[in-house]
């Protein structure tokens, strides 16, 4: 453990759009903000090539490029933005202690937690190919939707989100196929109604997604077995959705901090407030609903403006 421990006023452990947006906040509020970017500088749009949605970026942008230029904008207002990720916290006192890299200490007055949540893949090799080339993997339905528009998709899960996310890839392409691994859905009844109802949705039960077939750039067809029969099928496609859920990146925090049956990071809602006074949480690692960068941005405004408040009230 460290021989220093360094006072800090406001943490943010996180880089992705949230703890930026809280930075850029914080640093405007005086509050000497200083920022662990964590494993992912920048966070989950690093690994996309386009981000059309963010308002204000009128032809697009690269993730990276829009992260690098998040990260420049707090620079400029004097964040302290490390290296390092957050390894464990003890919230339990009016002080609140972090350890970076299970080295160094810190004693914070507020702390902001923007660690995001991870999406869960199939694990194919196939899969992590197609997903690393950006050529037509994706875990995002409203992200990546528009690129596959009358175009042929296949999405795999079974919960409410595939259910709501498949929906929504209905409306853009000519044709989705859901693979449910089991012969039930696991979303509620209204979900899976909404979907069973809709024409061009084609639900394929009991079914085990085996390969992503491409020419190796992009993807042409999904493999899948059919458990009933034991047919092996090809279900031409040039998107392959996945949508089985997201990790929410929060164990350090369960011991102290409340989180849902998922992992999430319970807030009070209308605020960035956790049930520990000055801690704050911000993005994707509070939010199970929207997970986009521009909610993950306004959080993060809202997580700064909280702790500036809590900090003003303790004068
Ligand atoms: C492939 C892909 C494409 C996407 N495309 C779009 C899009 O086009 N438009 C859109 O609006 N949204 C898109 N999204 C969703 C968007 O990326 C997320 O909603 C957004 O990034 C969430 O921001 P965040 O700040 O909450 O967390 P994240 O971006 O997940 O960042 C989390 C940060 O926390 C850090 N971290 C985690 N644990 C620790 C720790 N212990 N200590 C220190 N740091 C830690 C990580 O290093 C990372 O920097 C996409 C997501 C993916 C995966």
């Amino acid at each position: 453990m460290s021989d220093t421990i360094e006072k800090i006023k406001c943490l943010i452990i996180g880089s992705g759009p949230a703890g930026y947006t809280a930075a850029i906040y914080a640093a405007r509020a005086n509050m000497n903000p200083v920022l662990y970017q964590g494993m992912q500088p920048g966070g989950q749009l690093t690994t996309t090539n386009e981000v059309e949605n963010f308002p204000g970026y009128v032809d697009g942008v690269t993730g990276p490029e829009m992260m690098v230029q998040l990260q420049e904008q707090a620079k400029r207002f004097g964040a302290d933005i490390r290296d390092g990720w957050a390894t464990k916290v003890d919230f339990s006192g009016d002080i609140h202690k972090v350890w970076i890299n299970d080295s160094i200490e810190l004693h914070c007055e507020t702390v902001i937690i923007s660690t995001g949540a991870s999406a869960k893949y199939l694990g194919l090799p196939s899969e992590q190919h197609y997903l690393n080339m950006g050529g037509g993997v994706s875990a995002c339905a409203v992200c990546d939707g528009f690129f596959y528009r009358n175009q042929e998709v296949v999405i795999v899960g079974a919960g409410d989100s595939a259910c709501e996310e498949a929906h929504y890839l209905s409306k853009l392409c000519k044709k989705v196929t859901m693979l449910v691994r089991s012969e039930k859905f696991r979303a509620s009844k209204i979900m899976e109604e909404r979907v069973r109802k809709t024409e061009n949705i084609e639900i394929l039960m009991n079914h085990d997604t085996l390969e992503v077939v491409g020419d190796n750039q992009v993807v042409h067809a999904i493999k899948a077995l059919n458990k009933t029969t034991g047919e092996v099928i090809e279900i031409p496609a040039t998107g392959f959705f996945v949508a089985i859920g997201h990790k929410p990146n929060t164990d350090i925090f369960k011991d102290y901090i409340t989180l849902d049956e998922t992992g999430y990071i319970i807030n009070t809602p209308g605020t960035s407030n956790t049930n520990v006074p000055g801690v704050f949480v911000a993005g994707d690692a509070a939010d199970h609903v929207y997970r986009q960068a521009i909610t993950a941005a306004g959080t993060g405004c809202m997580a700064a403006l909280d702790a500036e408040r809590y900090l003003a009230s303790k004068e």
